[in-house]
């Protein structure tokens, strides 16, 4: 199954990169919780040496995540940011990169204080005018980073757009795909080279594992990727792949769901007194709304608000009254979940720079669930009705 391009996304989510495992049959991928491998002479061994080198349930995965985002190579690390740290590792000192502004905090952090004393050079800009790209570009940029729809104020970009200045500039692009999923997006067609995730999120979509993923179609970069990963080792352990190869089986009918739910919360939310900005990309009138229609096969399940009158202590009420929403990091799961960028994704971000791409203390951003939408949205109510 793993040479399967021509199948669709909702058998790929389920057979793509699997085979019954040759020995027993067993339908799902074995964990194969092993360190090492036994060879029958010095080098000689069925393609299994050492664990950080290869574990054929880690491998499942990978090709699993190559076949979804219909890439050639996939890659697994520990953490969505252990891929990120990955990928910024292809890059030597005096190489620029050119960023979206409105990042996942933790991403900022790393290339800010872990990436720049090494000597890399970030740029942050908006990314929603293309032309504010082509400003920063210069010889030494070599790479793009892109993450879309931005977290939390949910702007889209135009991968399509960024991919023809990254290529003409010589310059690799990669996608953090976490909050669209390759259910609804899949940057590799759009002209990304590099598409990683936070499996930790929708992916896994059960809340019980962190992992990242990489996908890509180029041999040199992968091979490249695949030094760094096996150099570097900030793999995944078997437990982790077989969870996180589990969660995938159902993204796409969870997905179907979040999307129908985010959609009808989105619309309650716009018409509640107590809410000012509802920001959704599936409203007509967000500023993105047509690339978001190009590129994306639905809007997901991501909502960001502003409690009306815009006070801290208003919006704490509002979260800390939820019944159903959990207050939590962390997005993607089949439960609701209820933040506050401004004190807990984002705060690594200094205030005045959070607050210049909107994440103001009277912001909640929602991670829609697929329990009941009725249920949500009286939650929703009931806690609005507090202040
Ligand atoms: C969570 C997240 C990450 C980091 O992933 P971890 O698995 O937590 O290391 C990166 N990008 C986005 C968009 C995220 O939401």
């Amino acid at each position: 199954m793993s040479d399967s391009k021509e199948l669709k996304f909702n058998t790929l989510t389920i057979h793509g990169g699997q085979n019954p495992d040759p020995s027993t049959g067993a339908i799902m991928p074995p964990i194969y919780q092993t360190s090492t491998y036994v060879q029958s002479a010095p080098g000689v061994h069925q393609g299994y040496e050492y664990s950080r080198s290869q574990n054929p349930t880690r491998e499942a995965l990978e090709k699993n995540i190559a076949s979804i985002e219909r890439g050639n190579y996939g890659l697994a690390f520990g953490s969505g940011l252990a891929a990120i740290d990955a990928i910024i590792k292809i890059l030597k000192p005096g190489d620029e990169v050119i960023s979206t502004n409105d990042l996942y905090g933790g991403t900022y952090r790393l290339f800010r204080t872990i990436f720049e004393p090494f000597g890399i050079k970030f740029h942050f800009t908006a990314m929603s005018e293309t032309s504010r790209i082509s400003e920063l570009v210069n010889d030494r940029t070599r790479l793009i980073w892109v993450e879309t729809p931005t977290n939390p104020m949910m702007n889209v970009i135009d991968i399509e757009a960024v991919s023809k200045i990254a290529k003409a500039h010589n310059s690799l692009l990669v996608v953090d795909n976490t909050f669209a999923t390759p259910y609804l997006q899949q940057p590799l067609l759009l002209g990304a080279d590099i598409v990683m995730h936070s499996a930790t999120k929708y992916l896994g979509g059960h809340s019980d594992v962190v992992l990242g993923l990489v996908a890509l179609k180029d041999k040199e970069l992968a091979d490249k990727l695949y030094y760094i990963q096996n150099s570097s080792g900030a793999i995944c352990g078997p437990m982790d792949s077989f969870l996180i190869l589990r969660g995938i089986k159902t993204l796409h009918v969870r997905m179907q769901r979040h999307c129908e739910n985010g959609r009808l919360i989105a619309h309650f939310l716009k018409g509640h007194p107590k809410v000012d900005k509802v920001y959704w990309p599936g409203f007509e009138d967000h500023p993105d709304h047509s690339v978001a229609r190009k590129q994306m096969k639905d809007f997901g399940g991501m909502i960001s608000f502003t409690v009306k009158g815009g006070s801290y202590e208003d919006t704490a009420k509002v979260i800390s009254s939820l019944n159903i929403f959990s207050l939590a990091e962390s997005l993607g799961g089949v439960e609701s979940l209820a933040g506050h960028p401004a004190s807990m994704t984002h705060a690594s971000i200094p205030k005045a720079e959070r607050e210049k791409t909107g994440v103001v203390d009277s912001l909640i951003r929602l991670s829609v669930g697929i329990e009941d939408a009725e249920d949500l949205q009286n939650d929703l109510d009931q806690a609005l009705q507090q202040i």
